[in-house]
């Protein structure tokens, strides 16, 4: 049987294994805060556990590092992008954007995705594996511990669809919350979906105090199809249902993602189309201008476009953003630089 990853362990779990070996359970916790807080990378770094206990700690568990492989900064902001290898070459991103609120940084969920969708960078390998909750908190610790900056929020917007990988970012959300470690309040986490709607249910049922935003990008079952193979799955009715639910049982306002791309979602009567669809929930509309991928033929929307497109959802009472763009020089979006490193190595 493969060994445990340590730090993918909870708390409570790994209090549970200790106890399971003999030990006081406050050595659990003493392990935990070496992996959540200090951030050691190695089990001979828990200077102040006995070297025996280290070696059973060995024998019946890894600790699985992942490396860093490139690090890229915007000219433009501060934005930092990480490329990390999480074993056997595989590739995952991960971005730092410093805005003047603090800290935020995005992570991957899973090594590429399954869900298809057209406009997305990492959706074209498919999926390679589901990142452990371990690999989800190294990437904050490896930003961290680089920067010397703390990370004060967290999107899980990078690779990935992280309720087609529940149970581990469960996991992760009870690890990085804890006191015992990294202590991240679930407030300034942020879960993108796709909008997988029974996860969505299940996710609601935890009541966690994260920020649920799900990618709409559409108005309507139709368009939506066009873009996202999921939406054959899962219709535009019942996301939005989940999406109610999700806010009445969490009482936490959830955010619709709409990446406008040029002649495909981006006309007025499609922007009154989404209002009235929205009109009435508590909710909150970010327009993204799409990002470009060479492997597909959209172009974002003209500023103009945009400018109107969230003037009319605003006129009809939804609140809407646009979001600023960060590290376009960087290949900042979504697996786009997973993709462009592959490609330069020939992999
Ligand atoms: N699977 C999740 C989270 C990862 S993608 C989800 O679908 O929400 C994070 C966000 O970036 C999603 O809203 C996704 O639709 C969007 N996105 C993907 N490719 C994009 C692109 N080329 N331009 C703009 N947004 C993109």
């Amino acid at each position: 049987m493969d060994k445990k990853d340590l730090r993918s362990l909870t708390l409570d779990e790994l209090c549970a294994e200790l106890e399971d070996m003999g030990e006081k359970p406050y050595r659990g916790k003493q392990i935990f805060s070496w992996l959540h807080m200090k951030y050691a990378e190695n089990i001979d770094d828990m200077t102040d556990i006995s070297k025996d206990l280290r070696e059973r700690l060995k024998i019946k568990f890894t600790l699985n590092n992942i490396k860093t492989v490139e690090k890229f900064s915007s000219m433009e902001d501060n934005t930092i992008k990480y490329l990390f290898d999480i074993g056997d070459g595989i590739l995952i991103e991960s971005v730092l954007m410093r805005y003047s609120y603090g800290n935020a940084v995005c992570i991957s969920s899973q090594a590429g995705c399954r869900m298809g969708c057209t406009f997305c960078a990492s959706a074209i390998g498919g999926l390679e594996r589901d990142l452990t909750p371990g690999e989800m908190a190294q990437q904050i610790y490896k930003i961290q511990k680089d920067t010397g900056e703390r990370v004060s929020n967290v999107v899980m917007m990078g690779s990935g669809e992280p309720l087609d990988n529940i149970d581990n970012v469960l996991r992760f959300l009870e690890i990085i919350h804890s006191d015992t470690g990294n202590n991240l309040s679930h407030r300034h986490i942020t879960l993108s979906t796709c909008g997988l709607a029974d996860k969505i249910y299940e996710l609601a049922e935890k009541k966690l105090q994260i920020t649920l935003a799900i990618s709409l990008h559409a108005p309507n079952d139709e368009i939506r199809q066009r873009t996202m193979p999921i939406a054959h799955k899962y219709s535009f009715d019942s996301v939005l249902k989940a999406a109610k639910y999700y806010a009445d049982t969490t009482k936490r306002r959830v955010t619709f993602e709409y990446a406008l791309i040029k002649g495909v979602n981006d006309s007025s009567e499609n922007a009154r189309e989404l209002a009235s669809r929205l009109k009435g929930m508590m909710c909150h509309v970010n327009l993204i201008p799409v990002n470009d991928v060479a492997e597909n033929n959209y172009t974002r929307s003209s500023e103009k476009n945009i400018r109107e497109f969230a003037q009319v959802l605003t006129d009809k009472g939804i609140e809407t953003t646009i979001r600023r763009k960060l590290g376009s020089d960087i290949n900042a979006a979504c697996g786009q630089l997973r993709k462009r490193y592959k490609e330069n190595r020939g992999v």
